[in-house]
Protein backbone atom coordinates (compact mmCIF):
# COMPACT_ATOMS: atom_id res chain seq x y z
CA UNK A 1 0.00 0.00 0.00
CA UNK A 2 1.07 3.08 -0.95
CA UNK A 3 1.70 5.83 2.02
CA UNK A 4 0.69 9.09 1.12
CA UNK A 5 0.53 12.39 3.44
CA UNK A 6 -3.28 11.31 3.89
CA UNK A 7 -2.68 7.77 4.83
CA UNK A 8 -0.80 9.04 7.57
CA UNK A 9 -2.58 11.86 8.81
CA UNK A 10 -5.61 8.66 8.88
CA UNK A 11 -3.19 6.72 11.05
CA UNK A 12 -1.98 9.57 13.61
CA UNK A 13 -5.35 9.76 14.15
CA UNK A 14 -6.11 6.23 14.69
CA UNK A 15 -3.65 5.84 17.08
CA UNK A 16 -3.98 8.64 19.18
CA UNK A 17 -7.65 8.26 19.61
CA UNK A 18 -6.49 4.25 20.34
CA UNK A 19 -3.37 2.85 21.59
CA UNK A 20 -1.91 5.67 22.74
CA UNK A 21 -5.39 7.20 24.42
CA UNK A 22 -3.86 7.27 27.81
CA UNK A 23 -0.67 7.75 27.32
CA UNK A 24 1.53 10.41 28.00
CA UNK A 25 2.41 11.35 24.54
CA UNK A 26 1.08 11.51 21.13
CA UNK A 27 2.38 11.14 17.59
CA UNK A 28 1.98 13.78 15.09
CA UNK A 29 3.65 14.82 11.48
CA UNK A 30 4.52 17.55 9.46
CA UNK A 31 5.23 17.52 5.81
CA UNK A 32 7.91 20.40 5.58
CA UNK A 33 9.90 20.80 1.55
CA UNK A 34 12.56 18.79 3.21
CA UNK A 35 10.38 15.90 3.58
CA UNK A 36 8.39 14.26 6.40
CA UNK A 37 9.02 15.07 9.93
CA UNK A 38 7.77 12.91 12.66
CA UNK A 39 7.47 13.51 16.66
CA UNK A 40 6.45 12.34 19.92
CA UNK A 41 4.22 15.31 21.37
CA UNK A 42 3.63 15.43 24.86
CA UNK A 43 0.40 16.11 26.80
CA UNK A 44 2.16 18.38 29.57
CA UNK A 45 4.90 20.55 29.17
CA UNK A 46 7.88 18.27 27.70
CA UNK A 47 9.11 19.48 24.79
CA UNK A 48 8.38 17.50 21.47
CA UNK A 49 11.02 14.55 20.83
CA UNK A 50 11.93 14.13 17.10
CA UNK A 51 11.83 10.57 15.95
CA UNK A 52 12.77 11.41 12.20
CA UNK A 53 12.81 14.28 9.69
CA UNK A 54 13.48 15.27 6.07
CA UNK A 55 12.00 11.41 5.84
CA UNK A 56 9.81 10.16 2.81
CA UNK A 57 6.42 8.94 3.48
CA UNK A 58 7.57 5.46 3.85
CA UNK A 59 9.93 6.34 6.37
CA UNK A 60 7.80 8.42 8.23
CA UNK A 61 5.28 5.78 8.59
CA UNK A 62 8.01 3.32 9.57
CA UNK A 63 8.85 5.59 12.90
CA UNK A 64 5.40 5.96 13.42
CA UNK A 65 4.62 2.23 13.76
CA UNK A 66 8.13 1.52 15.76
CA UNK A 67 7.09 4.24 18.56
CA UNK A 68 3.82 2.45 18.42
CA UNK A 69 5.37 -1.09 19.09
CA UNK A 70 7.28 0.83 21.97
CA UNK A 71 4.39 2.72 23.61
CA UNK A 72 2.44 -0.78 23.59
CA UNK A 73 5.28 -2.66 24.84
CA UNK A 74 5.64 -0.14 27.83
CA UNK A 75 2.07 -0.22 28.04
CA UNK A 76 1.77 -3.71 28.28
CA UNK A 77 4.70 -4.51 30.92
CA UNK A 78 3.26 -2.23 33.03
CA UNK A 79 4.62 1.40 34.58
CA UNK A 80 4.22 -0.16 38.33
CA UNK A 81 1.39 0.24 40.19
CA UNK A 82 -1.90 0.54 38.65
CA UNK A 83 -4.00 3.90 39.44
CA UNK A 84 -6.78 2.59 41.38
CA UNK A 85 -7.45 -1.18 43.10
CA UNK A 86 -9.43 -3.95 41.86
CA UNK A 87 -12.78 -4.47 43.33
CA UNK A 88 -11.50 -7.90 44.85
CA UNK A 89 -9.00 -5.48 47.05
CA UNK A 90 -11.52 -2.96 47.57
CA UNK A 91 -14.04 -5.09 49.23
CA UNK A 92 -11.52 -7.42 51.19
CA UNK A 93 -9.92 -4.20 52.76
CA UNK A 94 -13.96 -3.96 53.04
CA UNK A 95 -14.22 -0.51 51.72
CA UNK A 96 -12.33 1.36 54.49
CA UNK A 97 -9.31 2.70 52.55
CA UNK A 98 -9.28 5.14 49.37
CA UNK A 99 -9.42 2.80 46.16
CA UNK A 100 -6.46 5.20 44.69
CA UNK A 101 -3.93 5.99 47.60
CA UNK A 102 -4.95 3.38 50.25
CA UNK A 103 -5.31 5.84 52.41
CA UNK A 104 -8.06 5.66 55.89
CA UNK A 105 -8.65 8.87 56.00
CA UNK A 106 -12.23 9.72 54.27
CA UNK A 107 -15.31 11.56 54.40
CA UNK A 108 -17.91 9.03 54.80
CA UNK A 109 -21.81 10.47 53.43
CA UNK A 110 -24.58 9.66 53.44
CA UNK A 111 -26.14 6.23 52.98
CA UNK A 112 -29.05 5.71 50.26
CA UNK A 113 -30.93 2.54 50.01
CA UNK A 114 -32.35 1.63 46.86
CA UNK A 115 -33.55 -1.60 45.68
CA UNK A 116 -31.55 -3.91 48.26
CA UNK A 117 -28.54 -1.50 47.36
CA UNK A 118 -27.34 1.09 49.47
CA UNK A 119 -24.63 3.45 48.10
CA UNK A 120 -22.55 5.38 50.05
CA UNK A 121 -21.33 8.77 48.50
CA UNK A 122 -17.54 8.88 49.71
CA UNK A 123 -14.30 10.97 49.16
CA UNK A 124 -10.53 10.57 50.07
CA UNK A 125 -8.90 13.98 52.32
CA UNK A 126 -5.09 12.83 51.31
CA UNK A 127 -6.08 12.55 47.09
CA UNK A 128 -9.25 14.00 46.70
CA UNK A 129 -10.53 11.28 44.94
CA UNK A 130 -14.62 10.72 44.80
CA UNK A 131 -16.26 7.88 44.58
CA UNK A 132 -19.53 5.73 45.59
CA UNK A 133 -19.36 2.49 47.92
CA UNK A 134 -21.96 -0.32 46.86
CA UNK A 135 -23.47 -2.96 49.39
CA UNK A 136 -25.67 -5.65 48.70
CA UNK A 137 -28.61 -7.07 50.66
CA UNK A 138 -27.49 -9.85 51.96
CA UNK A 139 -29.76 -11.77 54.47
CA UNK A 140 -32.27 -11.15 57.19
CA UNK A 141 -31.56 -12.33 60.86
CA UNK A 142 -34.69 -12.76 63.14
CA UNK A 143 -33.08 -14.12 66.38
CA UNK A 144 -32.36 -11.10 68.05
CA UNK A 145 -35.84 -9.49 67.39
CA UNK A 146 -36.11 -7.29 70.52
CA UNK A 147 -38.73 -5.17 69.59
CA UNK A 148 -42.26 -6.49 70.14
CA UNK A 149 -45.33 -4.49 68.47
CA UNK A 150 -48.31 -4.59 70.85
CA UNK A 151 -51.65 -5.63 69.07
ZN1 LIG B 1 -7.05 8.83 48.15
Amino acid sequence: MKVTEKSLRARCTEINMGLLKNTTFGIRFERLSAGYKVELQYRDATPPQVLIQDATASEAAAAIEGAVLGAVAVKSAGTGTPEYVTRETFVRQVGERCPKCQTKDLNLGHLSVVKGEIVQHCSCIRCGLVWKSIYRLDDYDCSSAAVVLEP
